[in-house]
C-alpha cells in the first residue's frame, strides 16, 4: 500500500512532553499532564467535570455504572455504531434496543426514538457519527418527557458542536475517544468522560479509583481512603496524558488541517455526485473526522475498495450493523423496520484522512477514485 488509511496524529511536541513526564517520577494517573488536560477540557468544553480514562469504552462503562444500569433495563441506540456503544451496557445486563438511522447524517433518527420506549427504558445513547451532531434538542426533549438518561457517544466528536454547544456536553454524560484513529490521540488508546449533571461527579471519582475515595483523600477532604463503592481501574496513565497534551496545544490546527483535506475531497467529487455516480456526506458542521462516499450498492462499494487497492490506496468500510452481528442478535433487538441502517452501511466507504496527510497523497487518492468512475 502506498497510502494507508490512517496515521496517528503527531504534532512534534508529544515526545518532549512524554520525556518530561518520565523524568518527573510520577507516571500513574492524574499527574501534572493529566490535570492540565482535564482543566483544558473543562474550560474548552465548559463542562462540569472531565475525567481522563483508558479509552472511550471505559468512559462508557463508567457511565453505565453511574446511571445504575440493572439487569433487564433497556437502552436505545443506533445499530450503526461501534461495538463499545452497546457492549458497555450489555456488561451490566441491559438489553439493547436498536433504532434506525437517518440516511443524511447516519445518526440515530430522533423521530423514531419515542416509539422504541417501554417502561423498562433507562437511557438513550446518541452517537455523533463522523463528528456530526445528532438532533439533540429533540432527543433531550424526549428523554425529559420519559425521565431517561442521555449518554452521548462523542467518540468521534471532539471540537465539533451542536448549535454552539460542544458535543458530549448536552446529555447527562458524554464519552470521547483518543484512540489513534480519532482526531486527537493520547498515544494510541485513551478516552474521556464528560459529566454535565453534577450529581454524578463524586461517585464518578470513586468508580474511577477502584471504588475508593482516594480522590477525596488527595484533596484532604478525608483523612484516610478505603473501599466505599463498586469501581474499577479507569485512570489514564500520565505518559498518555503527556502525549495528549501535545495534541491539545495544537487542537485548532489539527481540526483545520483535517477540514482542509475533507473540503478538497468534497470539491473533487462533487461532479460525480451531480452525475448520480455517488453520494457525498451532507454538508454541515463537523470536525473533519471522516470522509466517506456512498456508492449505489454493496457490490459497487466492494469493487471500489478493490480498485483503490490496485492503485495502492487503502479504503475501508464500517460498521456491520450491530443488530445483525452474532452478539447483537443475542443482546439486542431492532425497534421498527431497518429502512436505512443495513442499506446505507453497505454503500459506504471511507477515504484516507489524517492530520498532516500530504497534498500529493490526497491527489493520488482522488485520481485513483476518478478512474473507477470513468
Ligand atoms: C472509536 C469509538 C469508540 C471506542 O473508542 P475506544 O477509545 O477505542 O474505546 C466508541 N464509539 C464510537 C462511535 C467510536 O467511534
Amino acid at each position: 500500500m502506498k497510502i494507508g488509511f490512517n496515521r496517528p496524529p503527531n504534532t512534534g511536541n508529544e515526545q518532549q512532553h512524554v520525556l518530561q513526564a518520565m523524568q518527573s517520577n510520577k507516571i500513574s494517573g492524574d499527574g501534572v499532564f493529566g490535570s492540565k488536560c482535564q482543566s483544558w477540557f473543562e474550560e474548552k468544553l465548559s463542562c462540569k467535570k472531565a475525567l481522563l480514562t483508558p479509552s472511550c469504552t471505559a468512559a462508557l462503562e463508567m457511565a453505565t455504572i453511574l446511571i445504575d444500569i440493572q439487569l433487564g433495563d433497556e437502552v436505545i441506540m443506533p445499530s450503526y455504531t461501534f461495538v463499545s456503544t452497546a457492549n458497555a451496557f450489555v456488561l451490566r445486563g441491559a438489553k439493547i434496543v436498536f433504532v434506525d438511522i437517518r440516511p443524511d447524517t447516519m445518526n440515530i433518527d430522533e423521530k423514531l426514538i419515542e416509539a422504541a420506549i417501554t417502561p423498562k427504558t433507562k437511557a438513550i445513547v446518541p452517537v455523533h457519527y463522523a463528528g456530526v451532531a445528532c438532533e439533540m434538542d429533540t432527543i433531550m426533549c424526549v428523554a425529559k418527557e420519559h425521565d431517561l438518561f442521555v449518554i452521548e457517544d462523542a467518540a468521534q466528536g471532539m471540537m465539533s458542536f451542536y448549535k454552539g454547544r460542544p458535543l458530549g456536553t448536552i446529555g447527562h454524560l458524554g464519552a470521547y475517544s483518543f484512540h489513534e484513529t480519532k482526531n486527537y490521540t493520547s498515544g494510541g488508546e485513551g478516552g474521556l468522560l464528560i459529566i454535565n449533571d453534577t450529581q454524578f461527579i463524586e461517585r464518578a471519582e470513586i468508580i474511577r479509583e477502584k471504588g475508593t475515595n482516594r480522590s477525596q483523600f488527595f484533596r484532604g477532604e478525608v483523612d484516610k481512603y478505603s473501599w466505599v463503592d463498586i469501581g474499577s481501574s479507569y485512570l489514564m496513565s500520565e505518559l498518555q496524558a503527556a502525549y495528549l497534551w501535545g495534541q491539545l496545544e495544537q487542537a485548532e490546527w489539527i481540526k483545520e488541517n483535517r477540514l482542509s483535506t475533507w473540503n478538497r475531497y468534497y470539491q473533487e467529487f462533487i461532479c460525480l455526485q451531480k452525475n448520480g455516480q455517488l453520494e457525498l456526506p451532507k454538508v454541515c458542521e463537523h470536525n473533519g473526522h471522516m470522509f466517506y462516499l456512498k456508492l449505489n450498492n454493496i457490490s459497487e462499494r466492494d469493487g471500489f475498495i478493490r480498485h483503490m487497492k490496485e492503485y495502492g490506496v487503502m479504503t475501508v468500510f464500517h460498521y456491520v450493523p450491530l443488530h445483525s452481528s452474532l452478539a447483537g442478535r443475542v443482546y439486542g433487538e431492532f425497534s421498527g423496520s431497518d429502512k436505512f441502517t443495513t442499506m446505507e452501511s453497505e454503500r459506504l466507504v471511507r477515504l484516507p484522512i489524517w492530520y498532516g496527510i500530504s497534498k500529493e497523497d490526497v491527489s493520488m487518492v482522488i485520481k485513483a477514485a476518478h478512474t473507477f468512475f470513468q
